[in-house]
């Protein structure tokens, strides 16, 4: 995952500089970080483990040069503990080159073992340092930028990387699969290179997308792009970007992850502010599709699965859902006459950009719904339905998941044909949200996390549209409380999973106002017969439950209103428990990795 900076420009604070943009990138990983920068004949690296955003630390002016280069990288670990010696930029053995590397070179132990049988030596655990140990090899015959082509041909799997050597002025950047943006400036002296534009925005708004298999190489002489595979030189045009410098701020929030479940009254506005004619558009592909596949990872997988059942109901139309990483076993099915929508806050999430490859290489339309226009896979996309929900800065997804869920159900209605009932039914769903969450509701959902803080289990059950809610509502649980939580459907603990349940194990019914609330109730009364501690969410109390979060009855929403109270209790818990709820252990942001 990661983020990577370079810098190549006359700025003497090019390293602070290096470090700021890493600190906007933060999001993407936080085992460790580090930086390289030249001087006049060496090239220094400093890096460490630790969050980057935590780092107290200026480097300083540069010595005076006409280029300073610099580059950094923020890991989220694959290959190799956290450890300093496993954290980037890394050395060639004879420290002439130096690499940052974003993904993961799958053939990477067989040229590791080339490389060894050759004499070489290594100094990290990490997949990424073979590549450096290739062009060091390379440029024995050739110059730098021969040797970085010829070295990228050996490597297999996704990247992202950022390449300096000492012997020349020059930052070579290359992209398979990785997210990678070139900054310039408007009079085309100063270059950045980074993983996301938000880290660089506050320089440039001219903008250049590195597409997969190409090249950049920066100099004095400005940026030649070089297609990898036909070795040909391409021109690009500089894009400008109409953004204004993110203004993700915390305010009065401790942390992001409340902060943006607090948004959600106003983000889910957003999401169904969509154009009309563009909603009626998507729905005509799907009527007209030969199979449509709803696809996403992590949470928005969960809530592709909801989109399988708010299609069933709403619109009488079956489509298909799979998680981007299993997404390639249904290549068989394919056609030119396929549909296949990519559900993503990030729009860079490797498993799904990976089924979108296949897709595409079937014939198939493409259609995303995703946070980030300027994505990857927005740009690889048909269509793009953008969700509008503004920086999502917590690892766990709140606002962005409510408001995918809400275009797949406007979709769901306009399939039907009944777009202004589905647009008016969320419509005032987000109305009775935002009557919902306030400081006293989050206080009683606060003093329920009190109680059951220090459980070692729980669960959560659901049926229908809910079941992959109780699903997301596990993610959620477990990626900040770090409580092993599990969602299951409302039917299924009797045949296997209810004999988890001891006493006082905590837990939450999903309950909807709708065909499935008594059978809920059972279930309910199920789990409580063997001790369990009955959280119900519902529109109405029940004697079922020990505790009862209200929520608003929105009908076929009732999946959207679900959620949000055990976005809270997770964040609570995850309080309680001493946890970082922006920054959980072993996650990042967005997965650029397989
Ligand atoms: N595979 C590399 C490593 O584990 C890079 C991981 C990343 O993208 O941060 O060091």
């Amino acid at each position: 995952m990661c983020g990577i900076f370079g810098y190549f420009g006359p700025k003497k604070n090019a390293t602070d500089m290096v470090v700021e943009g890493l600190k906007k990138l933060e999001y993407r990983g936080y085992d460790s970080w580090g930086i390289a920068y030249k001087t006049s004949n060496d090239i220094i690296i400093h890096k460490q483990v630790g969050k980057i955003g935590e780092a107290q630390i200026t480097f300083g002016e540069l010595e005076d040069a006409e280029e300073q280069i610099a580059i950094g990288h923020s890991r989220w670990a694959t290959h190799g503990g956290v450890t300093q010696e496993n954290a980037h930029p890394h050395f060639s053995e004879d420290k002439d080159v130096v690499l940052a590397h974003n993904g993961i070179f799958e053939n990477y132990v067989e040229l590791k073992e080339e490389l060894l049988k050759k004499g070489h030596t290594f100094t990290s655990e990490t997949d990424s340092e073979v590549l450096v140990h290739l062009i060091e090899d390379e440029m024995k015959t050739s110059n730098f930028l021969e040797a970085t082509k010829k070295a990228l041909s050996y490597v297999e799997g996704r990247y992202a990387t950022l390449i300096i050597c000492k012997s020349e002025n020059m930052i070579i950047a290359s992209r398979r699969g990785s997210p990678l943006i070139i900054g310039t400036t408007k009079d085309n002296k100063e270059f950045f290179i980074a993983s996301d534009i938000p880290a660089f925005l506050k320089y440039t708004n001219q903008v250049n997308y590195l597409d997969d298999n190409e090249l950049v190489a920066i100099d004095n002489t400005g940026a030649r792009f070089i297609n990898l595979i036909s070795g040909e030189e391409i021109k690009k045009r500089n894009v400008e970007i109409q953004w204004v410098e993110e203004s993700a701020e915390k305010g009065d929030f401790k942390y992001f992850m409340l902060k943006e479940i607090m948004e959600q009254k106003e983000t889910l506005y957003r999401a169904l502010n969509q154009e009309k004619d563009l909603i009626e558009k998507v729905a005509d592909a799907i009527k007209n599709a030969f199979g449509t596949y709803i696809i996403g990872c992590g949470t928005a997988g969960k809530v592709c699965m909801a989109a399988e059942y708010m299609f069933s109901t709403i619109a009488k139309k079956h489509v298909n859902t799979a998680f981007g990483s299993e997404f390639p076993n249904y290549h068989h099915f394919l056609t030119d006459r396929s549909l296949v929508i990519a559900v993503s806050q990030s729009g860079e999430t490797a498993d799904t950009l990976e089924a979108l490859e296949i897709a595409k290489s079937k014939g198939a339309k493409i259609i995303s719904i995703v946070n980030v226009e300027t994505s990857t896979m927005a740009r690889m996309s048909d269509i793009v339905l953008p969700i509008k929900a503004g920086p999502e800065k917590a690892v766990a997804s709140t606002k962005a998941t409510t408001s995918q869920l809400a275009i797949l159900m406007l979709l769901a209605y306009a399939v039907a044909d009944k777009l202004a009932d589905g647009k008016s039914l969320l419509i005032d769903a987000t109305a009775q949200i935002n009557d919902m969450i306030n400081p006293r509701y989050e206080e009683h959902i606060r003093k329920i996390a009190e109680v059951i803080k220090d459980t070692e289990s729980m669960y959560i059950i659901g049926r229908a549209s809910n079941y992959p809610i109780a699903l997301e509502c596990a993610i959620k649980l477990q990626e900040v409380s770090y409580i092993h939580a599990e969602g299951f459907a409302g039917g299924e603990l009797k045949h296997g999973p209810i004999a988890l349940i001891s006493k006082g194990t905590p837990c939450i019914a999903l309950i909807a106002n709708d065909d499935t609330k008594k059978s809920m109730l059972s279930n309910a009364k199920e789990v409580q017969a063997r001790g369990g501690l009955i959280i119900g969410i519902a529109p109405e109390r029940d004697p079922v439950f020990d505790y009862w979060i209200r929520v608003p009855d929105v009908g076929n929403a009732s999946p959207i209103v679900n959620i949000i109270p055990v976005q809270i209790l997770a964040y609570h818990l995850a309080l309680l428990r001493s946890n970082n709820p922006d920054m959980p252990r072993n996650l990042a942001k967005s997965v650029t990795v397989k």
